[in-house]
């Protein structure tokens, strides 16, 4: 095939701008990946769990605190009872008996307030640890917030760099002759290096150097004859030597002057 060197040149333009989309399209993929929004979300729905569960043990305590207290009430109604009935004259064998059920109460309510005592500490055990919980998850809803934030902000970035280089890519293959560009595309659907510089003896793609006997027909090519390495199949560049055309292809006034 032949085409203008100039004119094969701007495939390494059109190369520079698919490597950088590649290269985007791996920042995505990583992000996508990326292990930080489920360690988060992970730690989050963790900590909602722990918290749940401590404030259902929490109601059972106070549920059972609650029952305590009931028998508690009813043990101290009994003894004023008893009292009452020892101060309005009992005979003597029923004070003999109240004063041995107020006794045994007695009993039964130090008892109780001692199953009491202990329930409450345990109640305030775990009022301590529900406390450092939710002091945990509000923490872990900040991480989790600012690793969504942390992607979206670098998801939008990537998408606004992947549409700038492809309205690039397209203003690029424009100025590129069809057939030149369709050769590239071919070779680019099945390599990521379409286009390389031929760097002294070196290709710019697969970075092996040709051997003096593989350049002599390169050096001898017609300027216009489109090469390919026979290593990796990418289309040789040849920007060392002079064309009719600037080197740099950067600028669109320069490129006018060649039009
Ligand atoms: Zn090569």
């Amino acid at each position: 095939m032949k085409a203008d060197l100039f004119d094969q040149r701007r495939l390494l333009e059109l190369q520079a701008v698919d490597t950088t989309l590649t290269q985007l399209a791996q920042r995505r993929r990583k992000l996508d990946a990326d292990p930080a929004f489920a360690t988060a979300s992970q730690r989050l729905r963790a900590l909602g769990d722990k918290a749940a569960n401590l404030t259902g043990d929490i109601a059972d305590l106070d549920r059972d605190i609650d029952r305590v207290e009931r028998e508690v009430d009813l043990v101290k109604k009994r003894a004023a009872n008893d009292r009452d009935r020892m101060a309005s004259g009992a005979g003597a064998k029923e004070l003999e008996g109240l004063q041995s059920e107020l006794e045994s109460l007695a009993r039964r309510q130090a008892s109780l307030e001692d199953d009491e005592l202990e329930l409450m500490e345990r109640r305030e055990a775990l009022d301590t640890e529900l406390t450092e919980t939710r002091r945990q998850l509000g923490e872990a809803e900040r991480v989790l917030a600012d690793a969504e934030a942390d992607r979206a902000r670098l998801l939008a970035e990537i998408e606004a760099e992947t549409a700038d280089a492809a309205s690039t890519r397209q203003a690029l293959a424009i100025n590129i002759p069809d057939r030149l560009v369709e050769l590239y595309e071919r070779i680019h659907a099945k390599q990521p290096i379409a286009a390389a510089e031929l760097v002294g003896r070196r290709c710019g793609s697969c970075r092996i150097e040709k051997s003096p006997a593989d350049m002599i027909p390169i050096k001898s090519a017609p300027i216009d004859e489109v090469l390919r390495c026979e290593e990796c199949g990418c289309v040789l560049i040849r920007t060392e030597l002079p064309s009719t055309a600037p080197r740099t292809l950067a600028s669109e006034d320069e490129l006018k002057k060649y039009e």
